[in-house]
């Protein structure tokens, strides 16, 4: 049942993020509207509008034994994310399903990372136009091409949550999650992100992991690129998505819990409430289900039988799919 309610030891640097999945990338191949293109040949041009003003959605897939996680919901959630920020997506959600499958099994890849990212381009006339040097760097998006593109990183063991199971150390980021009508906050646009990143460099520099961020208003909102979830008193707590990414994990996790007999509540979580809880765990694409061990000022956590839990069913889960 879901209730809602008003409002160590590991070094930062062997976590493991995406950018540092595939070192050897002179092999591979990306799809880049609408063609399978050698990686080496997937460029853009310097007057693209989403480099300067952020027209760019991304998703985040990950694949198990050859199976993807979600792939449609996400897909979609891609295609959600540019109307939102007025791209105009050429391909159909199913077209962009045959494209990951082709890359997978191009690269003959079974445990992956997928990245689909949407953009706007510096030209008018479809992907493929020249870029007339007279464009204007207008802010304006009306008429730009969108572009989409998709990389298929591999990755093995050591991506997933196993990296993390000593646990998280997180710092409170001083930078809130802006409110719902100030910023797209549903969307996984880049726009959203450089609050993220810095919280996550302060973080580093702390000698944490990642960083947890409050909203607007001071409640608990979540990780950098994480949701984040309590336990106390044996039941699961996890901010309302009003003002956060209402992630797919999070919602796999919530779904896995209650068939499993735990009582999710969604709702507004003061700070405070930190002090209190049990057990605490960041869901992500990336992270899985990553126990947090620490959070600086606030408390000290064990990777609790909850957090064990949970992350067995999602292991089982994504066995079985
Ligand atoms: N919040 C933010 C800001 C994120 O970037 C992510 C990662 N996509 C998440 C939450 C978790 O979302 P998901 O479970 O869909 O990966």
């Amino acid at each position: 049942m879901i209730e809602t309610a008003s409002p160590g030891d590991i070094n930062p640097s062997a976590v493991t993020t995406p950018s540092s999945l595939s070192q050897d990338n002179g092999q591979r191949s990306v799809w880049m509207d609408g063609k399978v293109i050698p990686w080496s040949d997937a460029r853009i041009h310097v007057a693209t509008h989403g480099l300067h003003y952020a027209t760019t959605v991304i998703e985040a897939i990950r694949v198990y034994h050859g199976k993807p996680l979600q792939l449609v919901e996400r897909l979609r959630r891609l295609q959600e994310s540019a109307v939102m920020l007025h791209l105009k997506i050429p391909y159909s959600t199913d077209k962009l399903c045959d494209a990951v499958y082709t890359l997978l099994d191009l690269g003959r890849i079974k445990d992956a990372y997928i990245r689909p990212v949407a953009w706007l381009g510096a030209e008018s006339g479809g992907a493929g136009s020249p870029v007339s040097p007279s464009c204007s760097l207008e802010l304006s998006p009306r008429g730009l091409t969108t572009h989409v593109a998709i990389l298929a990183l591999p990755v093995d063991e050591t991506f997933s949550m196993r990296h993390y199971k000593d646990g998280l150390r997180l710092m409170i980021s001083p930078w809130a999650r802006p409110a719902p009508h100030t910023a797209p906050v549903s969307t996984k646009s880049a726009g959203m992100y450089p609050i993220s990143i810095i919280s996550r460099a302060e973080a580093e520099q702390q000698g944490c992991h990642d960083a947890l961020m409050l909203d607007h208003r001071g409640y608990v909102a979540e990780g950098t690129g994480a949701n984040v979830f309590l336990v106390i008193e044996g039941d699961l707590h996890t901010p309302l998505p009003d003002s956060l990414l209402n992630g797919f994990t999070r919602q796999l996790i919530m779904s896995l819990a209650i068939q499993d007999g735990l009582r999710v509540i969604e709702r507004a979580i003061h700070p405070d409430e930190l002090l209190r809880a049990q057990e605490i765990f960041l869901t992500g694409t990336a992270y899985e289900i990553a126990p947090v061990r620490e959070i600086l000022t606030m408390g000290e956590y064990p990777h609790g039988p909850v957090t064990q839990r949970l992350q067995t069913l999602f292991q089982d889960h994504v066995a079985s799919l």
